[in-house]
């Protein structure tokens, strides 16, 4: 597996226009457990990015995770922007000058962004914050890896085999996500209803989702979306 500068920048495309179509759901869920502004905070800073990269074409990938960076930190807001800015901003740390990066480097850069979370939001897994989207979907990453550890063996694996995995990984995204709405919310605006936040999925994870779903999706070439509307709501 490789991951280049074109992928990404279709991921960022196709992320931003994702989020817009499920703008809506994000801000219903926000309203429930927060203040209703997460889908319109993701919209407005994806977007962004998406312009700026179309201004100032990125020549590598760690200059193209910057300039996300940058704009989800001066325009998303909410406890959202610097969280998600802070992923860009780990993974523009490890894809530094590189065009292409291998799925060793790649799985590296997923675990420092998810580190980055963990650092700036201070939330365990179990807060019903994006953290438990994050973690098991990082986790899934690293045992799915050293499940292969011989490179040969990994190098050989087959179109089918790699499909196979990475829908098997967006299924344990959505479990993740799920299981989000029976919990009690510890970190983040939503901790202030403390047990009434139960019966409502945690925003972040929605679109943490979204965001594990969308690079599958670039990853593989297509594939089948999830409704989230009809599983979140
Ligand atoms: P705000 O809550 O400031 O309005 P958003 O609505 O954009 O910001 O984002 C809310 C989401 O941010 C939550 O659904 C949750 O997933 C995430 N979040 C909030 N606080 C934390 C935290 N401390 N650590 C990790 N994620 C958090
Ligand atoms: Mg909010």
């Amino acid at each position: 597996m490789s991951f280049d500068l074109e992928t990404f920048l279709s991921f960022i495309q196709m992320y931003a226009k994702r989020l817009e179509e499920l703008q809506e759901v994000l801000n219903i869920l926000d309203n429930r457990i927060g203040d209703g502004d997460h889908g319109t905070n993701m919209v407005r800073g994806f977007n962004f990015a998406v312009r700026q990269l179309h201004e100032q074409p990125p020549s590598d990938l760690g200059s193209a995770c910057n300039t996300v960076a940058m704009a989800l930190l001066a325009h998303v807001g909410g406890a959202s922007g610097p969280l998600y800015g802070t992923v860009f901003m780990k993974l523009a740390g490890i894809f530094q000058q590189q065009t292409e990066v291998d799925k060793v480097t790649w799985i590296k850069a997923m675990e420092a962004a998810k580190a980055g979370i963990v650092q700036r939001g201070k939330a365990k897994f179990g807060d019903k914050t994006m953290l438990d989207v994050w973690e098991p979907a990082v986790a899934y990453l690293l045992g799915a890896h050293s499940g292969t550890q011989h490179e040969t063996h990994s190098e050989i694996q087959s179109e089918s085999q790699r499909e196979e995995a990475c829908e098997e990984w967006v299924q344990e995204v959505e479990v993740a996500v799920l299981a989000t709405r029976d919990r009690i919310a510890k970190k983040g605006r939503a901790a202030y209803l403390g047990p009434r936040s139960q019966g409502t999925c945690d925003p972040g994870s929605v679109s943490s989702g979204l965001f594990f779903e969308l690079l599958s999706y670039v990853y593989n070439g297509g594939g089948e979306l999830i409704p989230w509307e009809t599983r979140v709501l």
